[in-house]
């Protein structure tokens, strides 16, 4: 036993060291972007179920990396989020988000991605407020994006503090719907204006019938409850036509459009905007 011990030792010990060691690189590089302005934002749109206009935009972070190239997302940001990193990130987001949506000659509403971790930034509230009055951008077409794990640490003060952000007149919606925990008791706590229902029941829609029901079953509550339903990662015309039939009105995904750059997104709206 005591030879397996060791073996196990020998064999974990240098894999830990690595990630550390990776995580730590990562960590400098993150710094790097940050004062170098490496960060890009890129915009999705969010369209109407019904006639497929743009309805708003999610924006997504982008970064890429002097010598190793394009960097996911789902890999920084949780890197980014152990370090605390993310609440600079996160107001970096929040700025270049309303810069840049200020700018646009037609007004539509945007949302931002907001991290659990951000809830430990004390004075994200008041920073949100300086820019919304320093761009003139109103209230109400910002929309931040909170998943469910963001109420597992603390319901209570993530609560109080979501109620502050809400005060501000931002929208609030809850992200990647049904994979977390307790989903409906935090409907029922917290009057969410939107609701996007996870990717990874849209992806097999025609193929597993569960995550057919679940879809219908929230496209179901929003309908009861009076929150529009969003449904995430849409790329074919069958899942489109299956949501809309369920009474979801929005949707989101590479179908109806792919993350864009902010002139990309700009000529949209003005293509769509009535003459
Ligand atoms: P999310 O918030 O669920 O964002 C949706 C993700 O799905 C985006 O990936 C988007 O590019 C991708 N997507 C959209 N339509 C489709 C589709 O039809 N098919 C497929 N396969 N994917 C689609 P992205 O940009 O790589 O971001 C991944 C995750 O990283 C996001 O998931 C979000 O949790 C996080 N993230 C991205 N930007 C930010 C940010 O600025 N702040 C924070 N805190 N998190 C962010
Ligand atoms: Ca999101
Ligand atoms: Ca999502
Ligand atoms: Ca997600």
């Amino acid at each position: 036993a005591k030879k397996a011990g060791r073996n196990k030792f020998a064999y974990f010990e240098p894999q830990m060291d690595q990630r550390l060691q990776q995580m730590r690189a990562l960590e400098l590089d993150i710094k790097q972007a940050l004062e170098k302005n490496q960060f890009k934002l890129a915009f999705q749109p969010i369209v109407d179920a019904e006639d497929q206009s743009v309805a708003s935009f999610e924006c997504l972070v982008r970064w890429t990396h002097p010598t190793n190239g394009k960097m996911m997302p789902a890999k920084f940001i949780p890197a980014a989020e152990e370090t605390g990193q993310i609440m600079e990130i996160g107001r970096w987001v929040t700025k270049e988000a309303i810069k840049t949506a200020a700018a646009w000659p037609v007004r539509k509403q945007i949302s931002v991605n907001f991290s659990a971790v951000q809830f430990q930034d004390s004075r994200f509230a008041d920073f949100l407020r300086r820019q919304l009055k320093r761009y003139n951008f109103p209230a109400d077409l910002l929309e931040l994006e909170i998943t469910e794990t963001a109420f597992i640490v603390d319901m209570e003060n993530s609560l109080k503090q979501l109620q502050q952000l809400k005060d501000l007149g931002v929208k609030i919606s809850l992200d990647d719907f049904g994979t977390g925990y307790s989903s409906l008791s935090q409907l029922q706590r917290f009057s969410f204006n939107k609701i996007k229902i996870d990717g990874s029941f849209v992806r097999d829609l025609e193929t597993n019938p569960s995550s057919a029901a679940v879809a219908t079953a929230v496209a179901e509550i929003g309908k009861a409850l009076d929150i529009t339903v969003v449904a995430e990662c849409v790329e074919t015309q069958e899942q489109l036509d299956f949501l809309r039939s369920v009474g979801v009105t929005r949707i989101q995904g590479y179908f109806t459009g792919r993350p864009m750059d902010a002139e990309a997104a700009e000529a949209l709206l003005i293509k769509e905007a009535p003459a």
